[in-house]
């Protein structure tokens, strides 16, 4: 080995030496800190289309909502899996329509009395796929997923769960307290579920002082500020009773209010104006903590607004429990500082099945093969404002006492079966009130979107669990697993 030799690998090894030294601090960040987003999603209880300012709201007052909203991206044609809570929840956290895992009716009330079950344990739940992927996780509010031990949140992929299993909740803790503790002491074995302690991870929460809405949004800002001391991205469940009935709000928020001559619409305004001044409180904390930025916030509503109980939907038609648009079109935005810059409105139809593929695909989530979905990551579409399911079906059925209720989006069409009158064909972006049957001038298309519809049927399988409970009788009676006459073109009673 010649003397210039042996300087150029002296020299060499020197250098590489030198890079490896050098580049020790950029891979410790690339490697060890984790830059996928938190993931945070706020589901409001039966809040209708337009009951927000943002969707055009003119007497309810939402001003954090809207701030959110105009700043982010709101979907004018965001849909839920099903137009009422237990099963449009059980689409969102499994990503499968409700149907298609027998869960197609709310778990009754009282559920751990009768029923005990929950959410079939063979489908994982979108939580559940984040905790494995390391992120930190809670749910705060509303279950309605299961209220026996292994349907429980934290067995369901939620390290920190504060609130209520069952179906909805009494508002002001000193009456609930009351009515419960008097039942308790006189012997009755079941408590209705609205009465019932709030719990925190299993355990009763003694003596919870403050107004529901506010006691959750307490707890998920906790939690924000909990989360934020961990070297991880978290996801928070924060699923607010609120504006459901009861309706019971705060006097400082009726008195908001006062120009609303309509009580239950006041109250209902003053119990969304608590939920709006709840997401400031949370945004505060994300704030107060630097996670803002790095934050995802998906809002929606479960299912549409209940018009009894004081909420509109307006332009749109039907509520709550419908399959007309007004029962699981929904008030939903996305706001990300950090991905999201310009601040629009998307109009092609997603779905909250959309959002476990969604979240999957930003927490850089692989899903397995055997997972089935019934939506479909959007991230892509939405953020080039492009069609992500353009000539694509989605689809919406509920169960009724001895028929079924029907609702297909295709493009710019709705197919539309209810009150068991024929089925009738509508062009939405013409006509978003449904109110013009197009069905004569376009029969190919109706018959195309049915046809899809009773396909799409064959894949539901038998419901695990009936409401009430004494449905099951008219079910078996009555053939509905067979749904022989919904299909029918033709067909009305
Ligand atoms: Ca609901």
């Amino acid at each position: 080995m010649g003397y210039n030799i042996k300087i150029w690998l002296i020299v060499t090894i020197l250098f590489s030496v030198a890079c490896k030294e050098k580049s020790k601090p950029e891979l410790v960040e690339t490697t060890l800190v984790d830059k996928r987003p938190n993931i945070i999603l706020i589901v409001t209880d039966d809040l209708g289309y337009s009951d927000v300012g943002f969707n055009g709201s003119m007497d309810i007052k939402t001003p954090h909502l809207d701030a959110l909203a105009e700043n982010g991206i709101i979907f004018s044609s965001g849909y839920v899996a099903h137009p009422f809570c237990g099963p449009s929840r059980a689409g969102l956290m499994t990503g499968r329509y409700p149907h298609t895992i027998g869960s197609q009716f709310n778990i009754p009330s009282n559920s751990e009395a009768h029923v005990r079950k929950g959410i079939t344990l063979e489908e994982v739940f979108m939580s559940k796929m984040l905790q494995n992927a390391g992120y930190f996780t809670g749910a705060v509010g509303k279950w309605h997923l299961g209220a026996v031990p292994d349907y429980h949140p934290n067995q369901r992929g939620f390290d920190e769960f504060y609130g209520f299993l069952g179906g909805g909740h009494d508002y002001f803790p000193n009456e609930y307290t009351a009515k419960y503790t008097q039942q308790k002491a006189a012997g009755q074995k079941v408590i209705f579920d609205y009465l019932k302690p709030l719990e925190h991870n299993g355990q009763e929460v003694v003596n919870p002082t403050e107004y529901l809405t506010d006691e959750l949004s307490g707890k998920a800002a906790d939690f924000v500020e909990e989360a934020s001391t961990k070297e991880k991205p978290f996801f928070l469940y924060l699923a607010y009773n609120a504006p459901h009935v009861p309706l019971e709000a705060k006097e400082e928020d009726l008195k908001l209010f006062d120009n609303i001559e309509n009580v239950g619409r006041r109250t209902y305004a003053a119990m969304v104006y608590a939920v709006d001044r709840g997401v400031g409180q949370l945004v505060d904390a994300l704030k107060a903590k630097g996670e803002y930025e790095k934050t995802l916030i998906v809002f929606l509503s479960d299912n549409g607004g209940n018009t009894d109980r004081g909420a509109t939907n307006y332009p749109l038609k039907g509520r709550k429990g419908d399959t007309s648009e007004g029962g699981y079109r929904v008030p939903m935005f996305f706001h990300w500082p950090e991905k999201i810059n310009t601040a629009r409105t998307y109009e092609y139809p997603v779905t909250a099945l959309d959002f476990y593929p969604t979240f999957a695909h930003l927490a850089k989530i692989e899903i397995p093969d055997s997972k089935k979905l019934d939506g479909k990551n959007v991230w892509e579409a939405v953020s080039n404002n492009k069609n992500p399911r353009k000539d694509e079906m989605t689809f919406v059925l509920r169960h009724r006492e001895g028929y079924s209720d029907v609702g297909v989006r295709q493009n710019e069409w709705k197919a539309l079966k209810t009150n068991q009158n024929i089925w009738k064909l509508y062009d939405l972006e013409a006509d978003i009130g449904e109110a013009n049957d197009m069905s004569s001038e376009n029969p190919e298309q109706l018959k195309k979107m049915v046809k899809a519809a009773e396909l799409w049927s064959k894949t539901h399988t038998e419901p695990q669990w009936f409401d009430p409970i004494e449905l099951q009788e008219d079910w078996e009676e009555e053939e509905m697993e067979k749904f022989n006459d919904t299909f029918n073109l033709t067909w009305e009673k």
